[in-house]
């Protein structure tokens, strides 16, 4: 009785003793960084990594190399387009929550097709009479957002990218600038969102002509379209470093940057092209001078890099054709031709589509009430004969979505996910897998794991390198950097904090 008595007390005084060692503070607290550089690459597959990995010498060897590796993320939503994906990378927000549902759609409120960051009531600067841009859409917080309403620090928040959208989504509201190129006059731009005045800074890069020596011979529009594009990113993105001074202003900095050209070229050549393999390598080679720079100006061991990509891309089919794969090519306009002829013959001849998102349709809701017909009926009816159309996988009803009814699978998941109710299209149209809405080159867009698939790595003070197999989403990024910041999560974020890659 007593030595089992000791026995008891010896074990509970072990496990206090445990228990102490488990709460007593880390020797070295983890490092916070002072600058977050936020990379995206607009259509990357994850395979590029795997693909082309051998031949790295640059900025994403060293990713892989010491960075925290997932081999298995993906996008749980659809449509897998550049706004949708830019706007969930800092948000964690499906786009049932940021209501960024895709590149475009019509708005129902004023009746105008709109793109994700178009805005008529702010104007360019940097050059006068560009149509303006800033993120009013977006109805969640990013990251950025919440590291400014803490207010802890005298932080700032930079996006930088050749398209708009993809400079002012992952920043977000409260950002201290968004900068997009202006390809006709070869600068980069902003809008009176962000501020009144264009900053002396941006001035002086445009003025410098900097980038010309990157664009060779090339035009404006052909050189932000393939390698030299990226230059252009890198060079604007060390301007901003210096001219906002990111990652000496006491706190925390965040600079996202997005590098355009990438999608361009394999929108154009696809993903098994020599073309493809050639800007992957170049942006291996423009990060690794990133990197050297950074490494100068503030350390390493101070920036914290997170890499990503907005979506993936399919094969062009005519590679999947040799191969034996399925895929084709179909138009929009097929589908879209489909619902006007079918609504012409059972409602009367009208104007039945006002305008679109992808193949998706807005149905003219005024004359659907003015004819006083059902709409879920009217969309059943436009449903019925897209359905006919061939290589179409399903169609769902926007009516339908709003109740929750698509099959917890895959793809009707994925497609749930994308879904917000006053922006969404009539119906929403899956293509068959490998099938695309274009006529030539190839794109993205599907709930398929080759637009899903997407690389995410993590490299940085307090980040546990490695290659990590679990499958994770890319809204797992967001509240991951929130922890590492000790900020707030983002309004709308539903993913979970990568706990497994912290030290
Ligand atoms: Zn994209």
């Amino acid at each position: 009785m007593k030595a089992l008595l000791a026995k008891a007390l010896g074990a509970s005084l072990l496990l206090a003793s445990l228990g102490a060692s488990q709460t007593r503070p880390a020797a070295t607290p983890p490092a916070k960084p002072k600058l977050v550089v936020f990379i995206a690459v607009d259509q990357f597959r994850y395979d590029y990594l795997t693909k082309f990995g051998s031949q790295f010498k640059g900025g994403l060897k060293r990713l892989l190399d010491s960075g925290a590796v997932f081999t298995n993320a993906h996008y749980e939503h659809m449509p897998t387009v550049t706004a949708v994906g830019h706007s969930i990378m800092l948000t964690g927000a499906m786009p049932s929550a940021s209501g960024i549902v895709g590149n475009e759609w019509l708005d129902r409120t004023t009746g105008k097709q709109v793109t994700s960051v178009s805005d008529p009531s702010v104007k360019s600067l940097g050059v006068e009479g560009r149509g303006g841009a800033s993120p009013h859409r977006l109805l969640v917080s990013t990251v950025g957002d919440e590291l400014k309403m803490l207010g802890r620090d005298k932080a700032k928040v930079i996006g930088v990218s050749i398209k708009d959208r993809s400079a002012i989504l992952p920043a977000g509201r409260m950002a201290d600038g968004a900068f997009w190129f202006d390809k006709p006059s070869g600068s980069f731009i902003s809008s009176t969102f962000y501020f009144q005045q264009f900053p002396a800074w941006a001035a002086k890069f445009n003025e410098s002509r900097v980038i010309d020596k990157f664009k060779g011979d090339l035009n404006y529009d052909k050189a932000a379209e393939s390698n030299p594009g990226n230059d252009f990113v890198v060079a604007f993105a060390e301007a901003a470093i210096e001219g906002e001074n990111l990652g000496r202003n006491g706190g925390i900095d965040i600079l996202t940057m997005s590098f355009s050209a990438n999608d361009t070229v394999g929108h154009a050549k696809g993903p098994d092209s020599p073309e493809a393999a050639s800007i992957t390598l170049h942006t291996d080679a423009v990060l690794g001078q990133f990197f050297a720079y950074l490494d100068k100006r503030l350390g390493m061991s101070n920036v914290l890099v997170v890499l990503t990509a907005d979506h993936g891309v399919a094969p062009m089919p005519e590679v999947q054709a040799q191969r034996r794969m399925p895929g084709g090519r179909m138009t929009e306009k097929t589908v879209l031709d489909a619902v006007e002829k079918s609504l012409d013959a059972k409602y009367g001849p009208a104007e039945w589509v006002l305008g679109k998102s992808g193949p998706g349709p807005y149905l003219n809701h005024a004359l659907i009430a003015e004819k006083k017909l059902d709409l879920e009926e009217v969309q059943a009816t436009a449903a019925a004969a897209v359905r006919q159309v061939p290589h179409i996988a399903r169609v769902y009803l926007r009516e339908e979505l709003r109740r929750g009814l698509a099959p917890a699978d895959l793809v009707g998941q994925r497609v749930q996910n994308g879904f917000f109710y006053l922006r969404a299209s009539d119906l929403v149209i899956v293509p068959e897998p490998y099938w695309l809405f274009e006529a030539k080159g190839t794109s993205h867009g599907t709930p398929w794991n080759y637009d899903s698939h997407v690389p995410v790595i993590f490299m940085g003070a307090g980040i546990k390198g490695g290659k990590y197999t679990n499958r994770i989403m890319v809204p797992d990024i967001a509240p991951t950097l929130s922890q590492i910041l000790e900020v707030e999560p983002p309004s709308g974020t539903c993913g979970r904090i990568l706990t497994e890659i912290l030290r």
